[in-house]
């Protein structure tokens, strides 16, 4: 329920190299369209595509305009984008205002042909960046960091440039000055190159086009094997409805050469020695799809611990289980499985509501609350019922849900949140309220109680959420890592502000 209370994710990008003898009768730009769809949750501000026939760098096609995916790109826009690869990008603002002007992938003119780059996350010290880039006489039509990014990058040639840019030598250089947060996919020519922070804080993973769309998960560990194209995606549950096995996530600070002949490991540019890897543990919170894979496992199965977790942390008598429907249900299921209490449907979600925006009012947020949730009253009338929710950001929805549950006759209602409160902003890519308005730094647990309304409420401890997350991750490397600052407090890198 994090979104309606105003928890934003910053961005989806997704690209694609049609493999073998080109051209192609893949079609790259339908492809990157199905697999935007598929990371729409990442970002609805805006949607944009770049594609390429890869023979002549001063030639490209784009399209990219505010709204959804499916709104964005109709048959006319697609059929307009043609080539044998692809990059695309759907958005949601942090850095940057929601205007057309700040909509990726960004493309810029360079000396040596068009580049087009697709950025994930934001750049914690796009500050001094900024200024650096301004004393360089290079000027800029926005505020966006990406904007900003992609400068940096046609910036600086090394010395050795004799042929050509060294885009993986500009990569290293940009991410020996800016170590968080982005995954980037940068196009020039006939490649893509996808690089991620040596952080690793938002996720980038590796596929195979295999044919018809099915679900195959991982069909080769080899690099170069033969198959219809190379994919790059924010998140790997997109992998299914385009016909793509899942191949292997990008590394934190490794950036990956895509051609037609395959995946290249360029390099792995290290993170400062003493600090961890700083995956955002909110993906597996709230942000990703539950289908999606990241560091070896399914994100459903960490939530589905986190709520056997919370339900060892902080056990209650009660008659059944159950949640706000439905981006907690994975928790929900593993409280009733590790409590012993069924778990049983309290609340009917009406589909055609769409967004519930923040209401001024606990009188419009209890009508908002009643457009959206309809009680299933025979199922709960009478008993005490525990209420699951993965996150509360301000508090304003869960207490008109409450209160619809007791009106509707339950007998208790005790909510438990399978993550710890939220209490710090976020520098990297993720819109969090402010400090005064998250409802963990106003009000005490026993006043959060009276509060919701509730007859107790709880959340998972910061170790809870980190065990749970951490025990399903197959060979866990010294790497292993997870940013929980917005808990914490703990930043992995020096913040500017
Ligand atoms: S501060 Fe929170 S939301 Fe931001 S990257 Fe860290 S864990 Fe994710």
């Amino acid at each position: 329920m994090a979104e309606a209370e105003g928890l934003q994710e910053a961005c989806g990008v997704f690209g694609v190299v049609a493999g073998g003898e080109w051209p192609t009768t893949l079609d790259v730009a339908h492809t990157t369209a199905f697999a935007l769809v598929g990371l729409q949750h990442r970002g609805q501000e805006s949607a944009g595509i770049v594609t390429s026939y890869g023979d002549d760098p001063h030639k490209i096609f784009c399209h990219k305009e505010m709204g959804l995916v499916n709104t964005v790109f109709d048959d006319h826009a697609l059929s307009r984008l043609k080539g044998n690869l692809a990059i695309g990008h759907t958005r949601y603002s942090t850095a940057g205002g929601s205007q057309l002007v700040n909509c990726q992938p960004f493309v810029v003119d360079t000396m040596h042909g068009l580049i087009a780059v697709a950025h994930n996350g934001e750049l914690v010290n796009a500050k001094m960046l900024r200024e650096k880039v301004l004393q360089r006489g290079v000027g800029l039509s926005t505020k966006s960091d990406s904007e900003l990014m992609t400068q940096l990058l046609c910036l600086s040639p090394p010395e050795s440039e004799e042929s050509g840019p060294d885009w993986p030598a500009r990569i290293r250089q940009f991410m020996s000055e800016s170590q968080t947060s982005y995954c980037v996919l940068l196009y020039f020519g006939d490649k893509i190159y996808a690089f991620r922070d040596p952080y690793g804080n938002r996720p980038l993973c590796l596929g195979k086009l295999m044919g018809s769309p099915g679900g195959r998960i991982s069909d080769s560990q080899n690099d170069n094997a033969e198959c219809d194209g190379y994919v790059v995606s924010s998140e790997s549950c997109v992998f299914t409805c385009i016909g793509a096995a899942y191949h292997r996530e990008v590394l934190p600070g490794e950036i990956v050469e895509i051609s037609r002949s395959g995946f290249k490991s360029v390099c792995v540019v290290p993170r400062a020695e003493d600090r961890k890897a700083a995956f955002c543990i909110f993906e597996y919170v709230y942000f990703a799809r539950p289908d999606s894979i990241f560091e070896g496992q399914m994100v459903y199965n960490a939530r589905f611990r986190c709520g056997e977790m919370l339900a060892k942390e902080l056990p209650v008598k009660a008659d059944l289980v159950s949640t706000v429907p439905e981006s907690a249900t994975p928790a929900a299921l593993g409280f009733s499985k590790q409590a012993g209490i069924p778990y049983v449907e309290v609340l009917c979600k009406n589909r055609y509501v769409g967004r519930t925006f923040i209401q001024p009012s606990l009188r419009l947020r209890q009508i908002g609350v009643a457009k959206k949730f309809g009680p299933l009253t025979e199922n709960f009338r009478g008993k005490r019922v525990v209420l699951i929710d993965d996150s509360i950001v301000r508090g304003n929805t869960m207490a008109p849900i409450v209160g619809l549950l007791k009106q509707s006759g339950a007998k208790e209602v005790h909510v438990r949140v399978a993550s710890p409160p939220i209490k710090y902003p976020c520098y990297m890519g993720i819109n969090i309220p402010t400090k005064e308005e998250l409802i963990a730094n106003k009000l005490s647990l026993d006043k959060l109680s009276v509060y919701l309304g509730a007859d107790s409420v709880g959340y998972l401890s910061v170790d809870g959420l980190v065990t749970a997350v951490q025990e399903g991750i197959p060979n866990k490397t010294k790497g292993t890592g997870h940013c929980t600052a917005c808990l914490t407090a703990n930043y992995p890198v020096e913040l500017e502000w």
